[in-house]
């Protein structure tokens, strides 16, 4: 498809507003939403993996192993796997377990709430099942990070891990304030490992276990994930020949085959679907549904917060 595909960008400056308009009509007058999402909805969102939140919670971390943002730290070899715990733990709390800082999450379900809406995505934060979107109208393809498997794997079978992860950051100094969420008490200076009794091994063959990420051939695609994938076919089966919206939200080009390409061959299939594209500085669309599209090249939290005043 990418090969012969020529594109169309979004409009310059000063037709912004008219483009929001444009897809608050469509929304209107939308049979079904169908919400694509990546990388840049939970950056839109405040899940940056550098700056404060990295200084917070891996300031120890970046003065020891010299990294400087939590994503490049999920590539660094630790020695032992105490170590490695203690770094994952934690980046999986403070981006799995924690509510997003930002209000985009929650303003995008108060779109789509009372409307028969579904969910594709690429992020492994939990943050739409955190903001109230039904699960059942949720695929999360490329994993969560709230799960274990086994390493190897062994089995196709995923462990909720909350209870795990909550017992490794204890176990280096954090404790729950009165929120609920974990933080370190002041002046504690936070243990960069954790007891070798915490380290997570499968149940069935005892190898290390791994967090549930598509990150390579190793990937457990587990009973849910194939019922989520069931689902989202079923509903597009019922929505190929209905007014539907596809609302494509921060995707990028480093995955396009689950989100974007999809979306644009089922607008070229549909006279009657819309394809919207928020993407600041990537909205685009093939020249062939131009005319279906609405292609806004703006942040992604902000027209989000416009369609809800
Ligand atoms: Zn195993």
């Amino acid at each position: 498809m990418e090969g012969t595909l020529r594109l169309v960008s979004a409009p310059r400056e000063g037709s912004l507003s008219e483009q929001v308009e444009r897809l608050r009509r469509a929304l209107d007058e939308a049979d079904a939403v169908v919400i694509g999402a990546g990388a840049g909805l939970s950056t839109a969102a405040g899940f940056t993996y550098g700056g404060d939140r990295f200084t917070k919670w891996f300031g120890d971390f970046a003065d020891r192993y010299g990294f400087t943002d939590m994503y490049s730290g999920g590539f660094y070899p630790f020695d032992t796997f105490e170590e490695y715990w203690a770094f994952w733990s934690r980046n999986i709390y403070c981006n799995r377990y924690l509510p997003a800082p930002g209000s985009v999450y929650a303003d995008l379900f108060g779109v789509v709430r009372n409307r028969d809406y579904f969910v594709l995505t690429t992020n492994v934060d939990h943050q739409f099942q955190i903001a109230g979107f039904d699960k059942h109208r949720l695929f999360y393809t490329q994993g969560d990070y709230g799960l274990f498997q086994c390493s190897e794997p062994c089995h196709a079978k995923t462990y909720d891990n909350e209870a795990a992860v909550c017992a490794m950051l204890k176990a280096q100094g954090y404790v729950k304030g009165a929120d609920g969420a974990y933080e370190l008490p002041e002046g504690v200076r936070p243990l960069m490992e954790v007891p070798s009794d915490l380290v997570p091994h499968c149940p069935v063959c005892g190898k290390p276990m791994s967090t549930n990420l598509r990150i390579d051939n190793t990937f457990v695609e587990d009973e849910g994930w194939h019922r989520a994938a069931e689902r989202w076919a079923d509903f597009q089966r019922r929505h190929e020949r209905t007014r539907t919206l596809y609302l494509e939200l921060g995707v990028g080009y480093n995955t396009p085959a689950i989100i974007k390409f999809p979306f644009w061959r089922a607008t070229a299939n549909n006279p009657l679907a819309t394809y919207v594209c928020v993407n600041r500085g990537e909205a685009a669309a093939p020249v062939d549904i131009e005319r279906q599209s609405i292609l806004i090249n703006a942040d992604i939290a902000s027209v989000i917060s416009t369609l809800t005043a």
